[in-house]
């Protein structure tokens, strides 16, 4: 567990990631405003009651306000229906895909507090205190969102800034780091265009910290802009489609 921001009643946390296997490192993160909490992407099966016991030591679990999910894959919303079961949580969700998450098997009994998300995002009051859900559409879904917290200054990224293999939690050397993140952002990010809107639209904010849901998180203000740089200028996804739409060689 690691504490990324502590002031005032206002707590940002990155929960212990317990090992899965198969299963794609994924990182649950949690805000915590006056007693109240928030968790982003969740995560699935496998990683739900160590999740759920690390909330308990927190807070109480009826404090639990939010479940924000930053788009629909497994890897975050798979679990949904235990934490609807065990908490008064109301989850936030694209409302593209509102109608998709319940085939992850919602109860009828709690399936009122899948709350939609518009298009263009939305304010969101955690115990007093301002998050903004910020839209980030095709990177990579087509209904994707990202939270700014401006009380501690963190971006929630998502799949965006994902990283995969490094043993490290932190980014110290960015240009050593882009061989970890490269190849998942050429093939899942949609395309140059989507990182130029969200590069400009992340540019109007004071940002210390970019969490991505899986790898390692960028802390500081020299890594975050050198993050946003490196978007602003990838070619992925339909910039490269020309190279992949080739008939398979025969084996
Ligand atoms: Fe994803």
């Amino acid at each position: 567990m690691e504490v990324l921001f502590n002031q005032d009643d206002h707590k940002n946390i990155w929960l212990e990631d317990y090992g899965h296997g198969l299963a794609v490192q994924a990182n649950q993160h949690m805000i915590v405003h006056k007693g109240q909490g928030l968790i982003l992407d969740p995560g699935g099966h496998k990683a739900y009651k160590q999740t759920i016991t690390q909330v308990a030591g927190l807070i109480k679990v009826n404090d639990l306000k939010y479940l924000f999910l930053s788009h629909q894959d497994p890897d975050i919303v798979a679990a949904v229906n235990g934490w609807l079961m065990t908490t008064d949580a109301e989850a936030l969700c694209s409302k593209l895909w509102i109608r998709f998450v319940p085939h992850f098997g919602v109860d009828r009994l709690v399936e009122h507090r899948l709350k939609p998300i518009p298009d263009d995002g939305m304010w969101v009051n955690l115990g007093g205190c301002e998050l903004v859900i910020l839209p980030a559409h095709f990177l990579h879904s087509v209904g994707n969102f990202h939270l700014y917290d401006p009380t501690s200054k963190i971006l929630y990224s998502g799949d965006l800034g994902a990283s995969l293999g490094m043993d490290y939690a932190f980014v110290t050397d960015f240009m050593t780091h882009v061989p970890y993140m490269e190849g998942f952002h050429q093939r899942y990010m949609t395309a140059n265009r989507a990182l130029k809107a969200w590069a400009k639209m992340v540019r109007t904010l004071d940002i210390d910290i970019i969490a991505p849901q899986h790898g390692a998180a960028f802390k500081g203000r020299e890594l975050v802009q050198q993050f946003i740089d490196w978007c602003d200028n990838l070619a992925c996804g339909l910039d490269l489609i020309e190279s992949v739409f080739k008939v398979p060689a025969r084996a």
